[in-house]
């Protein structure tokens, strides 16, 4: 069966278990014909990136695990002059095999997510296999496996599609036309976040009614606050005006024309509520 892997930003506690739980798996650990042991100098195959956005005080880190995307149109694969050694499996990951590699480091190169490093005690490329000796025995990746915040979603390929669409996941770097089998939600775009409250009693307001539209084009972007009283959308586009409408039961409703989107985390503050008489 081949897989994909659904990837939650959101979730992220930023623990690292993920990143320990890998280098554990293979630090000093042979998994023929897939995976030689990686020494302890190398970065493990799946690293959490802590992106900072916004503007202080509304200041967004965004955790983003990282790892090889699974190609289906492998860069790595192409480039290797050696027959056989970079392949797909039966489980549509992508090997780069420990026996057969030279070091020649073209797949290194090729590789647009630098999802490749080299192991200087063997000669050879390495990566993330998608622990394929523990897929093969129906066991979840380490990484999977030890995440405590439920941020990996790991299934058969048309399942992790059909969740993908339902949340408006996306791959990385899509123009890199490489086809990831990786999808992510909450990655950093465009966004636009505030946080609705009462104006007289500062409580937040949660289920408010919320339409974000884009003056130029119309284009309108429904939601509502979440039980804190905070909105996010995203994928929004910069440099482009803005207007946010706010209905709520019991409340009048409220306006904010010509937001400008000049940065990726944009962050209205405290955006105040008066109710009705
Ligand atoms: S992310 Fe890089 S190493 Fe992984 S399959 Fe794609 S090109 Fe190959
Ligand atoms: S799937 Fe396995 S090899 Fe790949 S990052 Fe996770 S633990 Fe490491
Ligand atoms: S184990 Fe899970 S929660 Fe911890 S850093 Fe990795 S992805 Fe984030």
């Amino acid at each position: 069966m081949k897989y994909a892997m659904l990837i939650d930003v959101s979730r992220c506690s930023i623990c690292y278990s993920c990143e320990m739980a890998c280098k554990d798996e293979y630090v000093g650990n042979v998994y023929p014909p897939f995976s030689y042991s990686q020494t302890d100098r190398q970065p493990a195959w799946i690293s959490v990136s802590e992106i900072e956005k916004g503007k202080y005080p509304h200041v967004k880190v965004y955790a983003v695990p990282k790892l090889c995307m699974q190609c289906e149109d492998a860069p790595c694969i192409k480039v290797c002059p050696v027959p056989g050694c970079a392949y797909k499996t039966d489980t549509g990951a992508v090997i780069l095999d420990p026996e057969k590699c030279t070091g020649c480091k073209a797949c290194m190169k090729a590789c647009p997510y630098d999802a490749i490093n080299f192991n200087d005690d063997k000669n050879i490329c390495q990566k993330c296999t998608l622990c394929q000796h523990k897929l093969k025995e129906g066991k979840l990746p380490a990484c999977v496996d030890a995440c405590p915040s439920g941020v990996f979603f790991l299934d058969e390929e048309s399942k992790v599609k059909e969740m993908a669409k339902k949340r408006g996941a996306r791959q990385m770097n899509p123009e890199y036309k490489t086809g990831p089998k990786i999808y992510y939600v909450g990655l950093p775009s465009i966004s636009l976040a505030g946080h609705i409250i009462d104006a007289h009693s500062l409580m937040d307001v949660a289920d408010a009614d919320v339409a974000i539209t884009n003056s130029k084009t119309g284009e309108k972007v429904a939601l509502k606050s979440n039980q804190s009283g905070n909105i996010l959308a995203t994928y929004l586009k910069q440099d482009e005006k803005y207007s946010l409408e706010i209905k709520c039961k019991g409340y009048r409703s409220k306006t904010i024309a010509d937001i400008r989107l000049d940065i990726e985390y944009n962050h209205l503050g405290n955006i105040k509520l008066d109710k009705v008489a």
